[in-house]
C-alpha cells in the first residue's frame, strides 16, 4: 500500500535547517540525490510548520546548499517541490521566498480542508476498526502531553498529524497527501495571520472528535469537526482592507 508521501508523513522528522548546519549534515550528502532533495523538503516544511520560518523569508540557494552540504542544482528541485506544495514562491531574478498566502488564498485553503473533512469523518466513522481507534487514543496520549508544555517546537505538527492519522488508518492514501499539503499551509497561514488560538483547546477538540467517531456518531462528528475547523479559521486576524504586502508588516507589530 503506498503511504502518503514521507515529506509530511505522521512519523516525519525533519530538522530545523540551523539545527541541522552541525557537523551532521554530512549524512545528507552521502545520501542520493532524491533523498537529498527530501531531506531539505522536509526540513523546509517543518520549519514552517512548527512556525520558525516566517512568510516572506527569503530562501538563499548557496546558505542552504552550504547547511545541507549539497549542490545548488539539489537546493533548486527541493524548491521546485516546495514551491509545488505552496509553501515556497520563486521570483524570477529575485529568489526562492516562504509564501505569503493572501487572504483569499487562506479562505479557500480552509474551505476546501473542512469539505474533505467532513468526507473523512464520515468514512473513518464506517471504516475505522478497534486497531484504528487504539492508534488514534495512542496519538492523543502524545497529543495532549506536548500541548500542555510551553515549548512550542513539534506542537504545532502533532495537532496537524491526529487529522493525516485518521485518512491514513482507513486507507485513505489520496486524502492523507492533500491534508498533509493543505495542513502545513493552514501553518502558512495561521503565523501570517496570527492566530491567537491555544494549542490547548484544538487538542481537547480532538478528544471530543475521538470520542464522538468511537461512538459512531457521524453527526455529532462532522458538527464537532466543523466547528474544530471554523474556531481555527475564525481565530485569524483577517483584515480584508489591507494588501498581501502589507501584512508582512502587520506580522513584524507583533500583538496576540
Ligand atoms: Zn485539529
Amino acid at each position: 500500500m503506498n503511504q502518503p508521501s514521507a515529506t509530511r508523513s505522521p512519523s516525519r522528522r525533519a530538522a530545523a535547517p540551523r539545527a541541522a548546519a552541525r557537523p551532521a549534515a554530512g549524512a545528507v550528502s552521502a545520501a542520493s540525490a532524491p533523498d537529498s532533495t527530501r531531506v531539505i523538503v522536509e526540513a523546509i516544511t517543518g520549519a514552517i510548520v512548527e512556525h520558525r520560518l516566517a512568510p516572506g523569508a527569503k530562501l538563499t540557494e548557496q546558505t542552504l546548499a552550504g547547511i545541507y552540504g549539497v549542490s545548488r542544482t539539489i537546493v533548486r528541485q527541493a524548491l521546485f517541490q516546495l514551491a509545488r506544495d505552496h509553501l515556497v514562491t520563486l521570483e524570477p531574478a529575485r529568489g526562492a521566498f516562504i509564501a505569503s498566502p493572501s487572504v483569499d488564498e487562506a479562505r479557500q485553503v480552509f474551505s476546501v480542508r473542512r469539505h474533505l473533512e467532513q468526507y473523512l469523518v464520515e468514512v473513518f466513522c464506517d471504516k475505522a476498526t478497534p486497531a484504528d481507534f487504539r492508534a488514534l487514543r495512542e496519538h492523543m496520549r502524545q497529543e495532549q502531553a506536548v500541548v500542555s508544555q510551553t515549548d512550542v517546537r513539534g506542537r504545532t505538527r502533532l495537532l496537524g498529524d491526529f487529522h493525516v492519522l485518521m485518512a491514513q488508518r482507513v486507507g485513505l492514501d489520496v486524502l492523507a497527501q492533500l491534508l498533509s499539503e493543505l495542513i502545513s499551509r493552514c501553518a502558512l497561514i495561521t503565523l501570517m495571520y496570527q492566530s491567537s488560538r491555544a494549542a490547548r483547546h484544538s487538542s481537547d477538540e480532538h478528544v471530543e472528535i475521538l470520542a464522538a467517531l468511537e461512538a459512531r456518531d457521524v453527526q455529532r462528528a462532522r458538527q464537532l469537526m466543523e466547528a474544530h475547523l471554523r474556531a481555527t479559521e475564525d481565530s485569524l486576524l483577517y483584515n480584508p482592507r489591507t494588501a498581501s504586502a502589507d501584512l508582512r508588516e502587520a506580522l513584524g507589530q507583533g500583538g496576540g
